[in-house]
This record gives structure tokens, C-alpha cells and sequence, in this order.
């Protein structure tokens, strides 16, 4: 371990309002680490790794890996670049841990600039687009008052998957005008999403997100094919490597932090999407704060944004970016700007 800048994990457990049920299931209950980077004034930079079993990571192998990455850190918070590389050459794989790491870094370097860390990127906040809030998959009854609990958001994200998708947006229709969009989780063959197309115009989608399974690309071409709704590569993309495969069969894609494993990955993401002119949206996990605010200050480079995996929380230990009533809110403090609560 660098003598420079100590590593510390903790882990937290966070709880949701509601069950948070997606095609694949869910739970109430998830465990999130919370990283800290001390450097020799005695300054921290925090950061959040939200393991994941879809993408192979657990609290466990979380604190295993930062064990492993804690033997090679930089000697100075400004090494941004070869940290993230030394990390990824150390032990490739374990996105959440790595970017938990890279957001600590990111942290102090913008404490030490004395900006937020959107401002040592050059960003505006106030470019950020809106954020959506999330209604899990329940029964048609708890998903309308889930609706109604969740007035003060304009923009909503429908979780379907199921087999009464048609039902489910009849039911949150009759109760909201509201804009909709909708996540299928992988969970449709391209058949049935061919299929979903016309109801999911009927009832005024406006956005579709994975509609089949990670690797079937060709599904996604004829889905998009037949679509007047833009489809967005979630699952399918894990990082800039992804992009260039999705090219004429998605219209965009989701960025996580917990998938790309680096803030800078998350930029480079950006980048290669523009190039090919794919829409980039912004999303998350069930996390605390920490790592919805690290992804926040990169919502300004966006045109989709679905950051509300704290705001699902009921007991979120730390205060940051906000989306109360939609409208993402930066911290104007130095670094990632998050505090205790
Ligand atoms: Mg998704």
C-alpha cells in the first residue's frame, strides 16, 4: 500500500421504500461498500462500489478485490489515468470495485483543485437533463400507488418482464398522463418485443430500454427495425468496447458506473456513443448518494438520465446530488460534494 493514500472499506446496508422487483427479481435489502482514499493531509475522497450478482460481484468480492487493488495506489490523487490502469491491470473485471476507487480519486483531485468535480471536467450543470424515477414490477394496485407516491416526478420509468405487461401499462395509464418509459430487463425474446411495439405506442412510450436478452444483437436489430420508439443497449453495454457492436441496432446507450469500472471509462463511453451518433443515457443501481453523485456530475454530457437509485432508498446515509421533483441538482462544493446525512 502507497504510504500516500490509505484505503479504507465499510460496507452499508441500504434499504428500499419498496421491494424493488425487476424481470429478473429484487429484493429490499442491498449491500453497497463505501470506499474511502485518505491522503497525507488528512483529506478523503469517498466512493461507492453497488456489487451486482448479474454482473459477478457481491459485497465479498468486493472487499476482496479492493485488497488486492489497495497493494497499487498512486502516489498522488492527480494520477487519475494510471490509476485506473494500474487497478485494471492488477485485477481485471470487478467494475464496482474499481469505480469505487476511481470516484475517491476523482473526489480528492477535485477537493484539491477546489472545484466540483463536474467543473474540473468543464461541465455545466445546469445541462443536466431531468432524471426518470423507477416503479418496480408488483401488483397493478401497489404499481398505481407507487405512481401516485411518486407525483412530484414528471418523467417515470415502468419496469415490465412480466407476463401481464399489457395490464401493467393499462393499470399505470388509467392513474397518470405522465411520460413513460420502460425497461424490459432482457426479458422479452424479439419476438414478443416486436409484439409489445404497438402497445407500447397505444399507451405513449417514449423510450425502451434492453428489450431482449444481453448478446442477442440480431434481436435487437429487428426490434429496432420496427420501432418509432428509441431502443437504448442496457445490459448489452458494459463499456466503450460494447459500442461499436450496437451500431444500427440500438439508438443509445446506458452508461452504469458499476458496469464501466472507471469515471473516465464512463467519458470514453460518451465519446464513442457521439461518434456513432447513439444517444448516451446515464443510469444506476440501488446505491447510496455516493455513487449516484459521482454519476451525476456527468449528467450534464447526457441526453437520458435515470439516477434515482438513492432516491428508491429509505435509509440513504448520505446527502448529494438530488432529483426531487425530476430535477437533477448538483452539489457546488469542492469534489463530489457528498456528506453524511
Ligand atoms: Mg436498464
Amino acid at each position: 500500500m502507497s504510504a500516500s493514500l490509505r484505503l479504507s472499506a465499510e460496507v452499508l446496508e441500504l434499504r428500499t421504500r419498496h421491494p424493488f422487483i425487476i424481470a429478473r427479481g429484487g429484493q429490499s435489502e442491498y449491500r453497497t461498500v463505501w470506499v474511502r482514499l485518505t491522503d497525507a493531509d488528512g483529506r478523503e475522497g469517498w466512493g461507492e462500489a453497488a456489487a451486482t450478482k448479474f454482473y459477478g460481484e457481491t459485497a465479498e468480492t468486493v472487499l476482496a478485490a479492493l485488497n488486492i487493488y489497495a497493494a497499487h495506489m498512486p502516489k498522488d490523487a492527480f494520477d487519475l489515468e494510471e490509476g485506473e490502469r494500474s487497478w485494471e491491470l492488477a485485477l481485471r473485471g470487478n467494475p464496482a470495485a474499481r469505480v469505487a476507487l476511481s470516484t475517491a480519486l476523482h473526489d480528492l483531485a477535485a477537493q484539491r483543485a477546489g472545484v466540483p468535480l463536474h467543473r474540473l471536467w468543464g461541465l455545466d450543470a445546469a445541462r443536466a437533463p431531468q432524471s426518470t424515477f423507477t416503479i418496480g414490477i408488483d401488483t397493478n394496485e401497489k404499481m398505481q400507488a407507487k405512481v401516485r407516491e411518486a407525483a412530484a416526478y414528471p418523467i417515470l420509468k415502468v419496469k415490465l418482464g412480466t407476463d401481464r405487461d399489457v395490464e401493467i401499462l393499462r393499470a399505470l395509464r388509467a392513474v397518470t398522463d405522465r411520460e413513460i418509459r420502460v425497461d424490459a430487463n432482457c426479458a422479452w425474446t424479439a419476438r414478443q418485443a416486436i409484439r409489445m411495439l404497438p402497445v407500447l405506442e397505444e399507451f405513449g412510450v417514449t423510450v425502451l430500454e434492453q428489450p431482449v436478452a444481453p448478446t442477442d444483437l440480431d434481436g435487437f436489430a429487428v426490434v429496432r427495425q420496427r420501432s418509432n420508439i428509441p431502443i437504448i443497449a442496457d445490459e448489452s453495454c458494459k463499456t466503450a468496447a460494447d459500442i461499436p457492436a450496437l451500431v444500427g441496432k440500438a439508438d443509445g446507450i446506458n452508461i452504469k458506473l458499476a458496469k464501466c469500472g472507471s469515471l473516465r471509462e464512463a467519458i470514453r463511453m460518451v465519446a464513442v456513443a457521439r461518434t456513432h451518433h447513439l444517444q448516451v443515457m446515464l443510469g444506476c443501481m440501488i446505491e447510496s448518494s455516493i455513487a449516484i453523485t459521482a454519476a451525476a456530475h456527468l449528467a450534464p454530457l447526457v441526453d437520458i438520465v435515470d439516477l434515482d437509485g438513492a432516491a428508491l432508498l429509505s435509509n440513504d446515509p448520505f446527502k448529494g446530488a438530488s432529483i426531487d421533483g425530476g430535477q437533477l441538482t448538483l452539489p457546488t462544493g469542492p469534489g463530489l460534494g457528498v456528506t453524511r446525512r
